[in-house]
């Protein structure tokens, strides 16, 4: 890679400590002097939230939370919002619960410190998205970009055994993406290396001992480095695809970023042999996809795409909405028979590797 680079690094603080989420949140509340809060977590994350406001006092509670955002739930939030004069925004929960306060954040400008329950990253990145009659709209704006972030793995304890695989090879693909993505630098580089290093620690030893810290905590940190790298790299083929799967598919996304990702990469790893170097030496394999796989199956990570209700009859439809929005700078060349190959072969859950030639 070059080393002429442009690079542009967000503002944002970052509290990292297990069992430190109320007092780190107390004191971002204080810092920024807020007087009329808004907390959002789905009604499943409420438990958690009441865990973390233990030091705040909010105005509002807001439990209306839908995966990809549908315009109308973002709408509501935001007229709650206005009505009661929020000045502050605190999402406690997944990238679905991040991405509703981002949706309220970016129509009224109302900063938003983030409690991320899962390992999806949203919290670190400006990128957000919505959902309108079956179409994921997703932009970039700073306004959505939480102003602090509060990490406490503490918190994502009770994330299942198999979500905490999903999300995390969510967090592994924001990484790998970012390694091809249209704007891909050292920098950004350097930080996905570093994530794989650590998701690919922290979700075997989160397998093993789903009660224990140190795993969560690798996989926490992990997901963070991956999201800024991806917020730096911007969206490659891989999120371009997932993107449609979710979005007009109504797929889950984290599972769908756990089963998409090594056919990705084995379709573009010959035709980029510094990134396959990078994520295999970050992976301590020969191979990329040798050490993905490898960790896939000690996960026994999602397989197919047919297991989330995907079928060979949608693929048209994907392969049309997809194909216009993958970059330019993909290292290979996509066309719609490669990408209906790609799209079958994660749909049935086959090998992979025969899209390094197809
Ligand atoms: P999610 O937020 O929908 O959470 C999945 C499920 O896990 C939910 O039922 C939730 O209530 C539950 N959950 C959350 N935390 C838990 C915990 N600690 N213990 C037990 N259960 C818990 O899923 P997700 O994968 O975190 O987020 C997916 C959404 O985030 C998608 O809409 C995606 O587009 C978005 N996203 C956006 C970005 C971005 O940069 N804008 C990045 C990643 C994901």
């Amino acid at each position: 890679m070059s080393l002429v680079f442009e690079h542009v690094t967000l503002g944002q603080r970052v509290l990292f400590g297990s069992g430190k989420a109320a007092e780190h949140l107390a004191a971002e509340v204080s810092r920024l002097g807020a007087r009329r809060v808004m907390v959002i977590a789905s009604e499943f994350e409420g438990a958690i939230a009441d865990i973390v406001c233990a030091g705040i006092s909010p105005v509002l509670r807001w439990h209306d939370v839908v995966m990809h955002v549908p315009v109308e739930k973002a709408e509501a939030a935001r007229a709650a919002a206005a009505e009661d004069d929020i000045d502050l925004l605190v999402c406690v929960g997944g990238g679905s619960t991040t991405g509703l306060a981002k949706a309220v954040a970016l129509t009224t400008g109302i900063p938003i410190v983030a409690v991320p329950t899962t390992y999806a990253g949203s919290e670190a990145t400006n990128v957000w998205g919505l959902t309108e009659a079956a179409r994921k709209t997703t932009g970039v704006d700073d306004k959505v970009l939480p102003v602090s972030v509060v990490y406490d793995a503490g918190l994502t304890l009770s994330l299942p055994v198999d979500m905490s695989t999903a999300s995390g090879l969510n967090g592994m693909a924001h990484c790998i993406d970012s390694l091809w993505g249209p704007r891909a630098d050292p920098i950004n580089a350097a930080l996905a290396a570093e994530g794989i290093r650590a998701l690919n620690a922290g979700l075997p030893a989160i397998k093993a001992d789903p009660q224990g810290l140190e795993g969560r905590e690798q996989a926490l940190y992990g997901a963070y480095l991956s999201a800024v790298a991806f917020a730096s790299a911007g969206s490659g083929m891989h999120h371009k695809i997932c993107h449609v799967l979710g979005g007009t598919f109504n797929l889950p996304h984290a599972q769908t970023h756990a089963t998409v990702l090594p056919y990705v990469l084995a379709f573009n790893a010959p035709a980029a042999p510094e990134a396959e170097a990078r994520a295999g030496a970050a992976f301590g394999t020969s191979g990329a996809l040798d050490g993905l796989q490898a960790l896939r199956e000690t996960l026994d990570a999602p397989r197919a795409l047919a297991d989330y209700g995907f079928t060979d009859a949608n693929i048209a439809e994907a392969v049309e909405i997809a194909l216009p929005t993958i970059p330019a700078s993909n290292p290979r060349r996509v066309t719609v028979g490669n990408l209906t190959a790609l799209l079958a072969a994660a749909t049935a859950g086959e090998d992979p590797k025969a899209l390094a030639d197809i």
